[in-house]
């Protein structure tokens, strides 16, 4: 069982990120999927297909930490098990994004297979949980993308085992993944993310 006045909480705060994550255009026609942990055990998650700009309270629902449906008949995203992951490695862990946008899919079809995308010498990397220099590197990985998402949730699970210091990966053609303490938190990676993919695209705009 889930504390029905939490899940009413993460309900309302994922119906939030959708409204703002659709309109800045990295949702786009009901893509993407978000949740945020009720306890140890449990999940709100979106359901799958919905829009993400007019999500409503019934287009969440509970899952457990091996992605089953929890008091609900609805089905929920296709990638449920690449959130339950995240919060199965990172306890503290309190919300999980996955956004569709163009530069996240751009970007991460420019990379070479099995390579990771090194961000370095950004002060805004200073807006992920725990970094306060713009002189560390931030590495990304880039997985393929795959419609087995059991095998491409175990490949998560080990690469972020080894680095638990990095806050999110891109699958290629796809979109990004980040996580975060709190909803708040989770979606300023997404921002974050998405400013530095802008810059980099933009080097290579200016910069060939
Ligand atoms: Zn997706």
């Amino acid at each position: 069982m889930f504390d029905v006045t939490r899940y009413a909480t993460a309900a309302q705060s994922i119906v939030d990120a959708g409204r703002f994550l659709y309109d800045r255009g990295w949702s786009p026609a009901t893509s993407s999927n978000y949740s945020a942990r009720l306890d140890h055990d449990h999940v709100a998650i979106t359901v799958s297909g919905r829009h993400k700009g007019q999500l409503t309270a019934g287009d969440v629902m509970v899952v457990d930490l091996n992605g089953q449906a929890v008091q609900s008949d609805c089905k929920s995203s296709a990638e449920t098990l690449l959130h339950t992951v995240l919060y199965q490695i990172f306890p503290n862990v309190g919300a999980v994004l996955h956004t569709h946008s163009v530069k996240a899919t751009v970007l991460s079809r420019l990379a070479s297979p099995g390579s990771a995308l090194d961000f370095e010498g950004y002060e805004l990397q200073k807006a992920f949980s725990g970094v306060e220099t713009h002189e560390g590197i931030l590495s990304i990985p880039v997985f393929d993308n795959t419609q087995d998402i059991p095998a491409l949730a175990e490949q998560t699970r080990e690469w972020f085992q080894a680095r638990p210091d990095q806050p999110g990966y891109l699958i290629r053609g796809h979109g990004l993944y980040t996580w975060g303490k709190t909803m708040a938190d989770c979606l300023r990676h997404v921002e974050a993310f998405e400013f530095l993919f802008e810059c980099e695209l933009e080097t290579m705009r200016v910069r060939p």
